[in-house]
């Protein structure tokens, strides 16, 4: 059994899912549970539906209508008039309807998750029905009914015991039925049965706790890139494709914002072994990358550029040392605050931090450790990390820019610097000599 994710790249017009279905032709004799998340950029369409139904402005109707009207123009690419796929798709759009009928949840993240879902709920019904259409057998899953999470709403906390118990009793007597099962990504469940979100771009995860759950023998996520690069092909020129890395390596490339891959996906995957396979869905046959255990040591520098981040300097009021109590308390306020500390430097009686610049929080963490700390916020700023650096790529990565704070560790170099345009950034060359 494997699992495969296709993720809104690939699904975003009607090309894009007879192009999944093709792929998946490929596979039509296999098991395989296939994620799916929303078409394109749907999810960011339906935050823009939460914030109008939040501040009432009275847009958020027509915006929810926008957004029907094209999936409803993608399905009359692939289906006849009057197919039954039409009903279905209505039926899951009115429940979002029905959040939006409603006064606005005083909780936000909450009322979020029950809008949002709506994306790979309906793509998820789009894709299974022409799969059907096309002759590939396929079930359709409602991922809710297997990932179980707490009710951090926005960013559920999955309950791992639950979720294994749920795919064996769900899904494993659904795989022996034969053909494909497609569900959502991003979506859970709590135990109310109210609808979690796993995080922006949170189906990479998904289908990695499916394979986990399901003991998948591997698990492949077809994007728009050949593969996993040494940095992000939007901001850099002679970007080189790396057809293996490790699992290490793949976790320390996304913890620090290699957005190809979500960071929460390698864990699952590296503790049962799984074999992870980035492949590109507009080159199906060619290898892309794998990631496993199984790799040598020899990789090209690898650069992550982190943006919108912020240094906060804190100060002890009094000039007492930043001791460990000190720590453990800024540490804990910057938990409960789900401010993720990327990097950390101190001296004798200042303490600096870069974390994403989330400005709410941020003023509320200097808020909270006002009365033995002075904090002062540097914003606009990018997180640059290096794995396997070499003084070359270091200095050209440097051109042009104002670096805040740098630090090495082993094969791995930060720093944080001024924003450059994007333009200047396009001229360095980061491929090439091995370190
Ligand atoms: P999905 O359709 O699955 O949501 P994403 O758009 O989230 O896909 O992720 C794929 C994109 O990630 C690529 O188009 C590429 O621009 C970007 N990307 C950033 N860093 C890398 C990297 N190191 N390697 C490959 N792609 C990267
Ligand atoms: N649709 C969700 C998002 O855009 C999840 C995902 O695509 O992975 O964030
Ligand atoms: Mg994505």
């Amino acid at each position: 059994m494997q699992v495969f994710k296709f993720g809104g790249a690939s699904l975003k017009d009607a090309a894009g899912v007879k192009n999944v279905a093709s792929i998946l032709q490929r596979y039509k004799d296999q098991s395989i549970v296939v994620v799916v998340s929303a078409m394109g950029k749907t999810t960011n369409a339906l935050e823009a539906v939460v914030a109008a139904h939040a501040q009432q402005t009275g847009e958020a109707q027509n915006l929810y209508n926008a957004l029907k009207e094209h999936h409803y123009a993608i399905m009359r690419d692939l289906f006849e008039d009057g197919d039954e796929v039409f009903a279905t798709v209505n039926d899951t759009f009115v429940e979002g309807e029905w959040v939006i009928e409603e006064k606005p949840s005083e909780n936000y993240d909450y009322m979020y998750d029950q809008i949002v879902c709506m994306g790979e709920l309906v793509s998820s019904k789009i894709v299974t029905a022409y799969l059907n259409k096309v002759g590939l057998k396929t079930q359709w899953l409602d991922a809710r009914d297997v990932v179980a999470t707490d009710n951090t709403y926005r960013e559920g906390w999955v309950n791992w015991d639950k979720t294994k118990a749920n795919a064996q009793k769900v899904v494993a007597p659904m795989l022996e039925k034969g053909g494909f099962i497609l569900t959502q990504g991003f979506i859970g469940s709590t135990s109310e049965n109210f609808t979690t979100t796993l995080g922006r771009e949170g189906s990479d995860y998904s289908a990695a706790i499916f394979s986990y759950c399901l003991d998948a023998e591997a698990m492949t996520i077809w994007k728009d890139v050949p593969g996993v690069l040494n940095a992000d092909p939007r901001i850099f020129d002679n970007t080189i494709k790396l057809d293996r890395l490790s699992y290490r390596e793949a976790i320390e490339m996304t913890y620090y914002g290699a957005q190809v891959i979500h960071p929460k996906t390698i864990k699952p995957l590296q503790n049962k072994n799984i074999p992870f396979f980035v492949k590109s869905f507009l080159d199906p046959s060619a290898p892309g990358t794998e990631i496993s255990s199984d790799t040598d040591d020899n990789y090209p520098p690898i650069v992550v550029v982190e943006k919108n981040q912020a240094l906060l300097h804190i100060s002890t009021l009094d000039y007492s040392f930043v001791a460990e109590h000190h720590m453990a308390r800024l540490f804990g306020k910057a938990a409960d605050l789900r401010i993720f500390v990327n990097m950390m430097q101190n001296t004798a009686v200042s303490f600096t931090i870069c974390v994403p610049n989330v400005p709410d929080r941020i003023e509320k963490f200097v808020k909270a450790v006002s009365d033995e700390f002075k904090v002062k916020v540097e914003q606009s700023l990018e997180l640059i990390t290096i794995r396997h650096y070499t003084e070359d790529t270091i200095s050209s990565l440097k051109k042009g820019k104002v670096v805040l704070f740098e630090e090495r560790i082993r094969n791995t170099m930060h720093m944080v610097v001024k924003n450059v345009p994007t333009i200047e950034r396009k001229e360095v060359e980061i491929a090439g000599s091995k370190s």
